[in-house]
């Protein structure tokens, strides 16, 4: 799959490795994820990170927030380990983090990077000395951390220093841009800090996090152009839902359509009928609309209109959908190669059906209001044959058509 040059070149960025995962220097956008579950609750965290590390998420941010937790971790990583899992995890402190992992040495040794947020590290002195413990110990066990600055948690001298110098301007600017200046300075000053602390370049990884899309993008665009380390980008309290989808999307696509952005996350609100997964699962469809990787095989279907005869094609079009998706664990362990190259289209009526046929591996177009009562299959765009029976019998043909496909075109 490729961008055909619609995007502008990835920006160059150091690599940062995270035990086996690199972040920046052209390598794959990177998609990371973090738990809900209570760190401290060693079985329900596992499980999570096992869920989400199978959904697709490469990287797995877990919260850090009290001596219990920190103890956990190393408990955490070894049934992981036993697990046979080789998971990229993070430590996401706040307040405490320079006490936890000095205290708690397995921890640190247990995680693969910190993420530190530089406004709630501490203030005044404070916020240097607890910044340097931890630089100290990510430089010494040889850890990358996280500079994770956030619009709500932005340091507060540095927001009153900058509003008073804003506010003696004969031609003040807004608010908003204030805040836009403070995250980015608050960055480039960490990474100098961090840099001063003797961490190198290959240890770092930025975000600027805001839940504006606006913001999100004038941020990185500034940031992009003032530092090369690596970039995570990603709204934050983005809600849930189509809400919380849309206004994720839009910013980053604007941001990786400029070549900015390393590696992402989706911080969607799960709702009563979705799960943590499907904030990895929505990076993935975000990449892949991009043609910036390939995940899954993509299931294309029509929308429906006044020529749909019935629900049916609605109907096969989400059973392929949720087939291929918990199937893709499978195929990959079967090394299927190029499967998620794969293009499925199910289709509700004869007007689109056949072109769209064309374009797909294997397609499925069901017969519209007033048209002959057929299911034709095409496979490769020409049609093999048509399908007959109750919408189940027709749905369990295409999926066994759709395995067959998968066997005969990817194996190795
Ligand atoms: S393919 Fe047919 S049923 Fe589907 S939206 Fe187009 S015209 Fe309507």
């Amino acid at each position: 799959m490729s961008n055909c040059g619609v995007f502008k070149t990835r920006k160059k960025t150091y690599p940062v490795l995270v035990r086996n995962c690199t972040i920046g220097d052209g390598n794959p956008i990177v998609i990371q994820s973090m738990t809900n579950t209570n760190t401290e609750d060693v079985e329900a965290t596992v499980k999570q990170i096992i869920e989400l590390y199978s959904a697709g998420a490469e990287i797995v941010r877990i919260t850090v927030n009290s001596p219990l937790s920190a103890k956990k971790v190393p408990e955490i990583r070894a049934r992981l380990e036993d697990a046979g899992y080789d998971i990229p995890l993070v430590g996401d402190f706040h307040y405490t983090g320079h006490i936890l992992l000095r205290n708690y040495p397995e921890c640190a040794k247990a995680l693969d990077k910190y993420r530190i947020n530089p406004g709630n590290v501490g203030k005044g002195a404070k916020k240097s000395e607890h910044f340097s413990i931890i630089c100290k110990i990510a430089k010494d066990l040889g850890k990358p951390i996280r500079i994770g600055v956030n619009i709500g948690s932005l340091d507060e001298e540095l927001v009153k220093t900058k509003m008073d110098e804003n506010a003696r301007l004969h031609e003040p600017y807004s608010p908003e841009e204030v805040y836009d200046e403070c995250m980015v300075i608050s960055a480039i000053e960490s990474i100098e800090e961090a840099l001063k602390e003797g961490l190198s370049h290959n240890q770092i990884v930025v975000s600027c996090k805001s839940s504006s899309p606006l913001q999100l993008i004038r941020v990185h665009r500034k940031l992009s152009s003032l530092t090369m380390q690596p970039l995570h980008i990603g709204l934050t309290e983005a809600g849930s839902g189509y809400r919380g989808i849309v206004w994720s999307t839009t910013p980053l696509a604007i941001l990786l359509s400029e070549g900015i952005g390393d590696t992402i996350r989706i911080s969607l609100t799960p709702t009563s009928s979705s799960d943590r997964r499907e904030e990895v699962y929505v990076a993935q469809e975000i990449l892949q609309s991009l043609g910036l990787r390939s995940f899954s095989p993509q299931v294309i279907s029509c929308p429906g209109c006044g020529r749909t005869a019935n629900l049916l094609f609605q109907e096969i079009a989400e059973k392929v959908q949720d087939y291929v998706r918990t199937h893709i664990p499978e195929w990959k362990l079967k090394k299927y190669r190029g499967f998620e190259n794969l293009k499925i289209a199910v289709m509700g009526c004869i007007v689109n059906g056949p072109g769209e046929a064309r374009f797909a591996n294997i397609a499925l177009s069901l017969p519209g209001r007033e048209e002959q009562p057929q299911c034709s299959v095409f496979i490769n765009g020409v049609k093999k044959i048509s399908l007959t029976g109750n919408p189940e019998e027709i749905t369990t043909r295409f999926i066994e058509l759709i395995e067959d496909y998968i066997r005969t075109h990817y194996s190795t």
